[in-house]
């Protein structure tokens, strides 16, 4: 009987913990990760820039293949690079909010300081644009039951992701492609990081590889049919 109810503790312990870590269980936050679409749409995004070296590098990519993405900018980075996040708009790709400090002890934040890090951020976004940002993604991909309460208050869609090749590992570019092209199927929300210098050449092969699969890279905003910023 012992056992019986060690076990199940232990079960729930491990369900928790999963929850907590894995974005995809939808746990404690409900996420988007992909779209149900009958077309071939699928949508890029960019994390934890902007970077004064790769977001332009990027940017240069995309404007090659005429691609429009998505970014999840750090707040005290946009506040830093505002120029950037101009940039990024002005070349009509989505900004959205990925905490202020993404620091790695982001996980024991309370509801007040997960309040900070979010209106932080929006508040530079909005500064920098006029518009304050509807999308919210947690960085690692990481939620618990005070973020939920924090986004419960902002009201932020949450994104997550359907591909992750771990870009920012260290795996050559053509590993990273590789992974995202057998994975990505129409609808997908694929992450990507505009801040290592491997970006470039996974760019150089990964957009004319999804463009001759007939993919169509678009915004979040355009690939969910959600509006990007919020309205009032
Ligand atoms: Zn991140």
């Amino acid at each position: 009987m012992t056992g019986l109810i060690i076990g199940l503790l232990l079960a729930a312990f491990v369900t928790l913990a999963l929850g907590v870590f894995n974005i995809q269980w939808n746990f404690f936050v409900k996420a988007i990760h992909r779209a149900t679409t009958s077309t071939r749409q699928i949508a890029l995004t960019f994390d934890d820039g902007p970077h004064p070296t790769y977001t332009p590098q990027v940017l240069t990519q995309l404007e090659k293949y005429g691609i429009q993405a998505t970014f999840f900018c750090i707040g005290k980075h946009a506040a830093t690079y505002p120029h950037l996040i101009k940039e990024l708009h002005r070349r009509d790709h989505v900004v959205g909010n990925h905490s202020f400090t993404h620091a790695s002890t982001i996980d024991f934040h309370t509801r007040t300081k997960w309040l900070m890090e979010i209106q932080q951020t929006d508040g530079v976004i909005e500064q920098t644009l006029g518009k304050r940002p509807r999308f919210f993604r947690p960085p690692y991909g990481v939620t618990t039951p005070h973020l939920a309460k924090a986004l419960k208050e902002t009201n932020h869609a949450i994104i997550g992701w359907r591909v992750r090749p771990y870009d920012t590992l260290n795996r050559s570019s053509e590993q990273i492609v590789r992974t995202i092209l057998r994975k990505t199927k129409p609808g997908d929300i694929i992450l990507l990081h505009d801040t290592h210098e491997r970006i470039v050449p996974v760019l150089e092969q990964l957009l004319p590889a999804l463009k001759h699969r007939k993919f169509d890279m678009v915004t979040v905003e355009n690939l969910i049919q959600q509006d990007a910023y919020k309205q009032d």
